[in-house]
């Protein structure tokens, strides 16, 4: 029996289904046992080009030698005392202050989900009310008030669909549901509820159901409805952040939050995560104000010492001009195959980030999505895997490119997905 399966099994006697988390047991399975730049290399040595960048953070490439050894010299020196401020996590704050245009206040926690659970008790705070507003298809944790209508079935939309058990009912009955890109649907809501309603958090740009890009004026509509009903605007840019921009897609989109949560590419491959926004609601936290916030880990020097390094290294004038050129490689290379195969497909994209759906467009919203053929895109997926380059083998799943991805890389990849969609 193969080791990767031999690993699984052991995994199984004491992981609950052998993993630590949801989407982590996928078909093929392979045990992972070293990550180095762009590639994973398996338990038999076999070298994969990687595109799941660990679902979003390996940014600069894996095990990066620079963000390494500062977080080392730095764990000689301080790991965790837990009181007051590190020098270190000053800086992070100020520097994140510098480049994200809604962040006057800072904190820092640990994971995207805690981040996303305290932006929405301050919006509840800041405004007295309870409901809240998010996207179908958008991700924002596996807390109660977000873990809904994420990938759902065709039978489920326009119904609250949580995905999972153990949730409360209050918890799911206070959070509407509304189609991405339906500025129309969001004012005949608010028109209703608007003066319930605390927060509306969304990804700006939605990579949770692969790659949809917000419609002219919908992020613009969203803020113009949001400060007319005094609702608090989060986006939850714990994807976007840091891997489209220093200044997240926020800045892109011209655009400002009331708050913003981001985690994943700012410190390249360690736990952290910040919630940023307007001081009036960051103030909020204990101990200047009534919202109670904490965490033992917060702020752990490593992860701040990874950021502020992976920052440094988004400045470089190269960082982001690469990473959009090899997205725009893979992207043109990749409809290239598509339109000479003659086959139903759309590439989508933005910066580092691309995916190919087994669809025709337009693409607006995860209605459109459900025209996708899960079965070929599985199929196309593992196909590349095995011819040596990791998507997600996970429907509509984003892959991404790193700053430690060459072009030659990308062409290896493009070749096999040409191998790939010309059999049929
Ligand atoms: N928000 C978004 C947009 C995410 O993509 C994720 C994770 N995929 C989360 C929140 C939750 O982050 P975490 O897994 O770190 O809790």
């Amino acid at each position: 029996m193969p080791s990767s399966h031999r690993l699984l099994e052991q995994a199984q006697q004491i992981l609950p289904g052998g993993v630590s988390g949801a989407i982590r047991a996928v078909e093929p399975t392979i045990a992972f046992t070293r990550a180095q730049g762009a590639y994973l290399f398996d338990v038999e040595g076999r070298r994969y080009i990687d595109y799941l960048g660990g679902f979003g953070p390996i940014l600069l490439g894996h095990c990066h030698p620079e963000v390494n050894q500062r977080v080392m010299e730095t764990m000689a020196r301080i790991d965790l005392i837990g009181v007051g401020a590190s020098e270190q996590e000053i800086a992070l704050a100020e520097k994140l202050g510098q480049h994200i245009p809604s962040a006057e206040k800072v904190v820092f926690c640990n994971s995207g989900s805690e981040a996303t659970f305290l932006a929405l008790r301050l919006a509840r705070a800041a405004t007295g009310r309870q409901k809240i507003l998010k996207f179908q298809g958008c991700y924002h944790g596996w807390h109660d008030a977000v873990l809904m209508n994420v990938i759902s079935e065709a039978e489920k939309l326009g119904q609250k669909d949580p995905l999972s058990a153990g949730m409360l009912p209050q918890a799911i009955d206070d959070t509407l549901v509304l189609p991405f890109n339906d500025l129309a649907s969001v004012a005949e809501v608010l028109r209703d509820q608007g003066q319930q309603i605390a927060a509306i958090i969304l990804e700006p740009l939605p990579h949770n159901m692969g790659c949809v890009l917000p419609a002219e004026g919908f992020l613009q509509g969203l803020r113009q409805l949001t400060l007319r009903y005094g609702i608090v605007l989060i986006f939850d840019e714990i994807i976007t952040g840091f891997r489209h921009g220093l200044g997240g897609y926020q800045r892109i989109a011209g655009v400002v939050p009331d708050l913003t949560t981001m985690s994943k590419a700012i410190a390249n491959g360690y736990p952290l995560a910040v919630v940023a926004g307007r001081a009036d609601i960051m103030d909020q936290c204990q101990p200047g104000g009534d919202v109670y916030f904490a965490g033992t880990f917060n702020a752990h020097a490593a992860g701040v010492a990874a950021a502020l390094t992976t920052i440094e290294i988004l400045e470089r004038p190269e960082s982001y001009p690469h990473l959009f050129r090899l997205g725009e490689r893979m992207r043109r290379g990749l409809e290239q195959i598509v339109r000479q195969a003659g086959i139903e497909a759309t590439v989508v994209g933005y910066g580092s980030v691309y995916l190919l759906y087994f669809l025709r467009p337009p693409i607006r919203s995860y209605h459109d999505l459900l025209r996708n053929d899960g079965a070929r895109f599985l199929s196309y997926r593992r196909q590349l895997i095995e011819q040596g380059s990791y998507e997600l083998p996970v429907n509509l799943k984003r892959s991404y490119i790193s700053l430690a991805h060459t072009n030659a890389d990308v062409d290896q990849t493009l070749e096999s997905a040409h191998r790939i969609l010309h059999r049929r």
